[in-house]
Formats: structure tokens, C-alpha cells, sequence
């Protein structure tokens, strides 16, 4: 893509009340708008960006068996009331509306009750299980702190996949691997190495949930890490007893500040019996269904990805997730053997299928590397008078600063 073509543009300065970097650099770069406080719109750079993430997250689902839907986003209230997750007094982040029609519905905080109903239809006996089902979709929630940016959205992105299984053996089993996928996605986004899977409150169907906490100033959650057993634990959960059953020291343990990236759950047959999701056994006698949920939000992802791997410049993007690859820049400064040269290498480099932004515009040098290392692509092509004259071309990694001089065909093999 033309930088000129780009309709966004970079900016100085991010609004006044923006306090969170990852909003502050993504809004100076044109990646996102900001609506209102935890609201924010992705510019066409940034859907690129969550697109990716997307693409990712959906590959590695897929391999453990995902199937993917879409819900409504607007949800029935008689539905919610049958669990008691419609009463504020129970669920205090609704976003709720009075029909036209009469009555009232909500904006889905999270989709077990739907995505339970919707299985009582095509669930009835041993032979239709094991089903896992996942959906990317915007969730609401009427979120009371907005000093995270895009990382606590009141409208934000959440992949949510759903287990369904005969015994809780086989449950376990699915959990398992659902784990390992989210270890990958992790690795994946380039964040796997400040990720710990991290016991958590588990609610009213485990002892534990675990949470994926990628450590960072910037996070909400407080964790105890213990490097040697390689176990992490919510602050909320650890007590002396808890120390006690994983056989740690609380002297050893190193306290950070962490983002809760994603999360699984052991659901049990919580919603599998309040709404009726039985099967049918081999010996024709009826059981609920065992089931888990398992979270992850690609927008607080592409905000964490920020967080954690900028630098004082900028975005640095790891190359699985940036918009585009390479960042071309053409400094004619009104030469037009430069700007010729740097066009020809922008049509080659589309024809060997390298994804590019090619700045074309006619500003002033300094300006473009100030932009460049605020957008963060992983590799700055240069093509100035030098690059004609001996044939050298100047390539820059964003992440390490690297610079080497390369020939045409080299840079094409980028
Ligand atoms: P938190 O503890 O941060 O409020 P949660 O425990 O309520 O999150 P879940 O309801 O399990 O989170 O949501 C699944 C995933 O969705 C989370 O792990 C997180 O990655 C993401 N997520 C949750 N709330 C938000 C939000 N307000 N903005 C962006 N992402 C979110
Ligand atoms: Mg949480």
C-alpha cells in the first residue's frame, strides 16, 4: 500500500486523558481512534494488525478441533435469568435496553447460556460428543476502570471457545490441550517468553482456573512467580494453604505485574443442568454435559504486544502480527531517478509477494524515520541517491536497530 493512499495519519500527540502507552502510541500511529473512554475504533493499520492476531488464534483452534460460529450479540434476558446472570445485583456489567416490543435485552458479556441452548438442539446422545464450538465477537461490558487503553475495552474483541464433553476425564483431556494451543498462540504473537500460565480463582466448579499472564508494568493482575518449579499464582488465591499444596516457598516466589491475556475454565454442568443439556449414554441412561470455557482477547493481546515490545521511538511489531512487513521509503527530495527507482522496487516487491507501505510522500527525511519507528514494521528498506549510484540498499530491523546494505535481489529476498 501508498502511504499517501493511507487515509490515517501519525500525530504528535494522543489525547489529553489517554494515560495508557499502548493507546497513546496506537492513536499517535493512526492504528486506532479513540470513541470514549474504553472505546476505541481500529483504523484500517490496526484491523490488519487484529486480523492477524485473529488468524493466529483461529489456525491453532482449528487444530484442537474448533468449530467456528458466530452468536447474536444481543442477548434474551428470560435466557440469563434461568442461570441468574441477568440481575445486576449478580452481573454488575451489563449493558442493558428496553425493547421496543416489550421487555428487555442485554449486550453478551460472555456466551455460555446461548451457545448451552443452542447445543440442546443438536446434542441428545453419546454419538454427538465430544463439540467444541468458538466465536470471535465483540463483547460488552460496562468496564468501571479505563486507565488500560485498548486493554480494558468497554466494546472489545474476546475469542471464546466452548468444550463439551461425556465425563470430566475427557473434559480434563481437552483442557489439556487447550492449554498447550494457547502456550503456542503465545509464541506465535511473540510474547511467549513473558507468558506464565497462572492459577487462578476458579469460581464454583474447580478449586483453579488458570489464567495466561504476560508480565508487564503496565498489567492490572498481581502474580508470584516461582522460577525453578516454573509455577505462577494469582495474588488472590495465595494463601498459606495454597502454598502448601504446590509445595513452594513463599520466599521464593517474585512478585510482577502481569496482564491476564486469557483464561481457561472448568465449567462443570453448571449451565449444562440449569438449561438442560443432557446426552444419552450407551446404556440409554441421561447425564448433563461437561463443560469448559476458555477466553482470550485479541484486542487486549495487540495491546499487550505493545506494551511490552515498543521502545522509546515506538511500536516494534513481531513480524507474525504487522500490518506489513516492510516499510519501503523512498527520500527523493524531488529526485525523480530516486522516486522512479523506489517505485519500480514497490511493484517488485508486491510480485514476490512481500506485504508493503511504501512511503511515498514528499516529506522530509527526518519526518519518515520518525514515523517509521513510530509504526513499528519490522524492516525499513531505505532508497535514497546511494541505493542508485553503487547499487546498495539500506535495510533496517526495527527491533534491533540492525543495519546492513543489501543488493536489489537480496532486499527481494526479504
Ligand atoms: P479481567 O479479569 O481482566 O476483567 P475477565 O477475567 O473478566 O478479565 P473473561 O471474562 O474470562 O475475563 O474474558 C476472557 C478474556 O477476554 C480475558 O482473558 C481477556 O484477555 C479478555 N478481556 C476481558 N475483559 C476485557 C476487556 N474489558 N477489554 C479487553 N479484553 C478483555
Ligand atoms: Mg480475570
Amino acid at each position: 500500500m501508498r502511504q499517501s493512499f493511507l487515509f490515517s495519519k501519525t500525530r504528535r500527540e494522543a489525547p489529553k486523558d489517554e494515560l495508557a502507552k499502548n493507546a497513546q502510541l496506537l492513536i499517535r500511529a493512526g492504528y486506532v481512534h479513540k470513541e470514549m473512554a474504553g472505546v476505541y475504533s481500529y483504523l484500517p493499520l490496526g484491523l490488519r494488525v487484529l486480523n492477524n492476531i485473529v488468524r493466529i488464534i483461529r489456525e491453532e483452534m482449528n487444530t484442537i478441533g474448533g468449530q467456528e460460529l458466530v452468536m447474536s450479540a444481543l442477548q434474551d434476558k428470560d435466557l440469563w435469568s434461568r442461570t441468574d446472570r441477568w440481575d445486576d445485583t449478580k452481573v454488575d456489567n451489563w449493558f442493558k435496553t428496553t425493547l421496543k416490543s416489550g421487555g428487555e435485552a442485554g449486550f453478551g458479556i460472555t456466551h455460555e447460556e446461548p451457545l448451552t441452548r443452542i447445543m440442546t438442539e443438536h446434542i441428545s446422545s453419546y454419538r454427538d460428543l465430544p463439540v467444541r464450538a468458538y466465536q470471535f465477537q465483540n463483547k460488552f461490558r460496562n468496564e468501571m476502570r479505563a486507565k488500560s487503553g485498548i486493554m480494558r475495552g468497554k466494546e472489545f474483541l474476546m475469542k471464546d471457545l466452548y468444550s463439551f464433553d461425556q465425563t470430566q476425564e475427557e473434559h480434563e483431556k481437552f483442557y489439556a490441550e487447550a492449554r498447550d494451543a494457547y502456550l503456542r498462540i503465545f509464541d506465535r504473537l511473540g510474547i511467549g517468553d513473558k507468558t506464565y500460565v497462572t492459577f487462578a480463582s476458579g469460581g464454583i466448579f474447580s478449586e483453579f482456573s488458570e489464567e495466561f499472564q504476560t508480565v508487564s508494568e503496565a498489567g492490572e493482575d498481581i502474580i508470584y512467580i516461582d522460577e525453578e518449579k516454573n509455577l505462577s499464582f494469582n495474588k488472590e488465591i495465595l494463601t498459606d494453604e495454597v502454598l502448601a499444596k504446590f509445595d513452594v516457598n513463599r520466599e521464593k516466589l517474585i512478585e510482577k505485574k502481569a496482564i491476564e491475556v486469557g483464561n481457561i475454565f472448568h465449567l462443570g454442568t453448571r449451565f449444562s443442568e440449569a438449561l438442560g443439556l443432557t446426552y444419552k449414554d450407551k446404556k440409554g441412561e441421561s447425564n448433563p454435559v461437561v463443560m469448559g470455557s476458555y477466553g482470550m482477547g485479541p484486542t487486549r493481546l495487540m495491546g499487550t504486544i505493545v506494551e511490552t515490545l515498543s521502545d522509546e521511538k515506538g511500536i516494534v511489531w513481531p513480524e507474525n502480527v504487522a500490518p506489513f512487513k516492510v516499510h519501503l521509503i523512498s527520500l527523493s527530495g524531488g529526485d525523480e531517478a530516486v522516486r522512479e527507482y523506489a517505485d519500480m522496487l514497490y511493484e517488485d516487491m508486491k510480485k514476490h509477494g512481500i506485504s508493503v507501505l511504501y512511503d511515498d510522500r514528499d516529506n522530509r527525511a527526518g519526518e519518515k524515520f520518525a514515523d517509521s519507528d513510530l509504526l513499528g514494521l519490522p524492516w525499513r528498506v531505505i532508497i535514497g541517491k546511494n541505493a542508485i549510484s553503487n547499487g546498495e540498499i539500506e535495510v533496517v530491523n526495527r527491533a534491533t536497530g540492525k543495519i546492513e546494505k543489501r543488493k536489489r535481489e537480496a532486499v527481494l529476498e526479504i
